[in-house]
């Protein structure tokens, strides 16, 4: 079976599968980051995305924090997440991973 080189990053996300990569406290601040709004994007192609994600005032809990720039990119291998929010070479998905993962799949689904 011959398959496209890259899937696109849409592709990758199901509310199951954002669960399955991060810890239950970050897919809870990333659903409130997501759900304040706080994704604004810089590209948005079917294999790489990269936006704002954050900054909003509040509480950790709430969804508050810093805003980072987050890229996730298609490759041959795999998704590739980056978060300018993570220290080098320990990219944990994070809750800005997570919001802009549930605006993506948002996004799909309308
Ligand atoms: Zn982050």
């Amino acid at each position: 079976m011959t398959e496209s080189l890259n899937k696109s990053i849409a592709d990758y996300f199901t509310v199951e599968e954002i669960k399955r990569l991060t810890l239950p406290s970050n897919f809870r601040y990333g659903s409130n980051i997501y759900t304040c709004g706080a994704v604004e994007y810089i590209s948005n192609e079917p294999v790489r995305v990269e936006a704002w994600v954050g900054g909003l005032d509040g509480t950790v809990a709430e969804g508050g924090g810093s805003r980072r720039r987050v890229e996730f990119v298609s490759s041959p291998k795999g998704l590739i997440w980056n978060c300018t929010g993570n220290p080098k070479n320990h990219q944990i998905f994070c809750k800005h991973c997570v919001a802009l993962a549930l605006d993506i799949i948002n996004k799909k689904t309308v």
